[in-house]
């Protein structure tokens, strides 16, 4: 284990005692080695990133029941409006399949990545809930459930 890893190992530790509940339960079915591999597979995905307007790289990585971790980057355009989230990019990737299959997400940029409102519905749309964790490079991680980064999520019918 190098540095990056063992950082991470202590900051999820750390985490995990004061998390809430059900965000620990979430985490209690992932091993801990698979889930620093998904923060530092984030970290590595942020590197494609681009973002020549706000030079914001984001990295995500979606951890899915098989082991299998799908990554995604920002990717920014002139009208802003058009930016496509590392979330996003990262959930567009997953094959009908696997889109049962997503257990976490890893998202990595500076100043602690807390997906937007769009993104929040994204993630819940799949699954019924999944870990959400957000890290930086100073340091910095937390630990969510997608259900309490959106409680109550926007379905079109019943
Ligand atoms: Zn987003």
């Amino acid at each position: 284990m190098n540095n990056d890893s063992n950082t991470i190992s202590k900051l999820i530790t750390n985490k995990l005692e004061t998390t809430d509940i059900n965000t620990r339960s979430l985490a209690s079915k992932v091993d801990n080695n698979k889930l620093i591999n998904l923060v530092l597979a984030s970290k590595e995905a942020a590197r494609n990133a681009y973002a020549p307007y706000s030079n914001y790289q984001v990295g995500a990585a979606i951890l899915l029941a098989d082991d299998e971790v799908i990554k995604g980057w920002n990717v920014e355009y002139q009208e802003s409006t058009s930016t496509i989230c590392a979330e996003s990019a990262a959930l567009a990737r997953l094959s009908p399949n696997q889109r049962d299959e997503v257990i976490a997400i890893s998202v990595f940029a500076r100043n602690l990545p807390k997906p937007c409102g769009y993104c929040r519905q994204r993630l819940v749309e799949f699954v019924n809930d999944l870990l959400v964790i957000v890290a930086d490079d100073e340091g910095k991680l937390e630990l969510y459930s997608a259900r309490a980064l959106l409680p109550d999520k926007r379905r079109n019918k019943g």
